[in-house]
């Protein structure tokens, strides 16, 4: 039998028999899968237009397919959460495709190139669970978008709602001379299984999983509602360790160890086994409750590994090593060898902000210089893969003449930025265009600063950009300024490290947006003075 949960009172879990919708999201998604709202995109929206969307698939199944109504232009922050869904929606959507593991062939992202150009009036992010974002999407070429797509490959089935979302990977999976193991086939094996089905399809929440065999680490599995992290056991067999229960948002949790060992061929019956669990016994009651963080955080990693293996598994995993300390930078920027003796070409587009045009010239470069293969990354970078020695140099230098660097300041490597109000409709202050401008005038400023600071910007006091494992953690709000006046702004978070510790809130810390370089140059001048050698910006 499952632990009992200390609640009393029942929290939604449908195996404690809790089956009648206590919300209006539970009800909407028991009224219709959202799996089936494909098929009304099709038929219907798509030739009739915005009007005709249902309201409950516009702002609930729709995200099955990883559409979202964008923001109104020109409605500020201090409307944001005042207004009703319909004053702040706008008649185009968002539209994020899932790369699952980063991983993309030149076919595949000149598709993406066309999209943009085509259908997203050039807009393209690249975001930290490397997936790519439009804007400006009409609903009636989303059938044409979804085509040329599924031709090469790729989807947007359950890159948003209560799904089984995108699974990150290394984006140098399978290549990196230095990986433990080529998490590339078990992504594969949950992927083909799995996703897009019915039996996962109506979650309590979002579901985040996370495969990595490297030694960087850059999967950020301390953050994922369940990881597989790639280790060595005692008989030198490579298989993984599986973290559960990571998140961000308004209660930061990092994950916990299982302690287990799973072989490869493993892992997609531990994924089913820990996702079932969350169907089951997750917090559907109150969506701010709703994510496995909350019940691991309740029943602990003994007792979930206990359920795990006893009523999902029907047997028991072998106890297994955690994962060695990962690299100071937990990327894959710059040169570096690969197996086969090719390198791989990591750069850095400033906060993830590509578009179309540009996506096309990086599949011309990876073509020329490399064999066409992309990766995009979980830091909102990319990687061209299978580059000859001699084209490192050349390659790096060409993509430099797009201001895309190989080797980047440390305020354009360790900088990222959710999507802010140019387009989402919880933003309360601009983030993208700000983070862009903050990146250039430290690099003015800062030249010869080179330690690994990180610097992530949000646009609300969600964990989009993940401002509690930043050094320097941004949290867009509205503040006072010197005159009295509300205006956008920043709370500041310092000292966050994934796995390690969340950034502290420091009280009455905040500035202006206008005041923000001022202030981010002050805090990197001083920690710069004071640091001793090798002293990170956390400890
Ligand atoms: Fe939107 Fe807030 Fe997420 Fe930024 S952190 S993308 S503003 S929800």
């Amino acid at each position: 039998m499952p632990p009992a949960t200390k609640r009393k009172r029942g929290e939604g879990q449908w195996a404690l028999g809790y089956r009648e919708p206590l919300n209006k999201n539970e009800e909407n998604k028991k009224n219709d899968d959202g799996l089936n709202v494909r098929r009304r995109i099709l038929d219907v929206y798509s030739k009739a237009g915005f009007d005709s969307i249902d309201p409950a698939d516009l702002r609930g199944r729709f995200r099955w397919f990883g559409l979202y109504t964008q923001r109104k232009p020109g409605i500020d922050g201090g409307k944001t959460g005042a207004l009703e869904d319909e004053e702040l929606d706008d008649r185009y959507f968002m539209l994020r495709v899932r790369i699952d593991g980063g991983q993309l062939d030149g076919a595949q992202l000149r598709t993406l190139a066309d999209i943009s150009v085509k259908y997203a009036r050039g807009t393209a992010d690249i975001t930290d669970r490397q997936n790519i974002q439009y804007h400006w999407i009409r609903i009636e070429d989303v059938p044409a978008i979804w085509e040329a797509l599924e031709a090469v490959g790729l989807s947007t089935m359950e890159a948003c709602g209560d799904t089984p979302r995108v699974i990150i990977g290394c984006p140098v999976a399978g290549i990196a001379a230095d990986e433990v193991i080529d998490g590339g086939p078990q992504i594969r094996d949950i992927y083909d299984r799995y996703i897009g089905s019915p039996e996962f399809s109506n979650l309590p929440r979002k579901f985040k999983t996370a495969v990595s065999g490297c030694t960087a680490h850059c999967t950020v599995h301390e953050i994922n509602d369940v990881a597989f992290v790639g280790v060595v056991d005692d008989e030198s067999n490579t298989g993984y360790q599986a973290f559960v229960g990571g998140g961000l948002s308004t209660n930061p949790m990092f994950a916990k160890s299982l302690g287990v060992f799973v072989r490869p061929d493993q892992v997609h019956e531990v994924w089913k086994g820990v996702i079932s669990i969350f169907r089951d016994y997750g917090y559907r009651r109150l969506r701010h409750r709703a994510r496995i963080k909350f019940l691991v955080n309740d029943w602990g990693a003994e007792k979930f590994r206990e359920v795990l293996e006893k009523d999902y598994l029907g047997y028991a995993l072998p106890d297994g090593p955690e994962p060695a300390a990962p690299l100071p930078n937990r990327d894959h920027v710059g040169i570096r060898p690969q197996k086969d003796g090719n390198f791989y070409v990591g750069f850095a587009p400033r906060v993830g902000r590509v578009n179309g045009e540009l996506l096309g010239a990086i599949a011309d470069l990876a073509q020329r210089y490399g064999s066409g293969r992309v990766r995009t990354t979980a830091e909102q970078k990319m990687v061209i893969l299978d580059v000859p020695e001699e084209n490192t140099a050349p390659l790096a230098a060409a993509l430099a003449e797009h201001d895309l660097q190989v080797h980047p300041s440390t305020f354009r490597r360790n900088t990222m930025a959710c999507t802010g109000i140019e387009y989402c409709k919880l933003a309360i202050v601009e983030t993208k265009q700000r983070a862009m401008d903050l990146v250039d005038e430290l690099e003015k400023r800062l030249p010869g600063f080179d330690q690994p600071l990180s610097i992530n910007v949000n646009g609300c006091p969600n964990a989009c950009a993940r401002i509690q494992v930043a050094d320097i953690g941004l949290k867009g709000q509205l503040v006072v300024d010197e005159n009295g006046d509300q205006v956008e702004g920043f709370q500041i978070h310092l000292g966050g490290q994934l796995g390690a510790t969340f950034g502290k809130k420091v009280r009455g810390l905040k500035t202006t947006s206008d005041g923000l370089t001022d202030y981010v140059e002050r805090v990197v001048r001083n920690y710069d003075a004071q640091r001793a050698d090798g002293e990170s910006f956390a400890a």
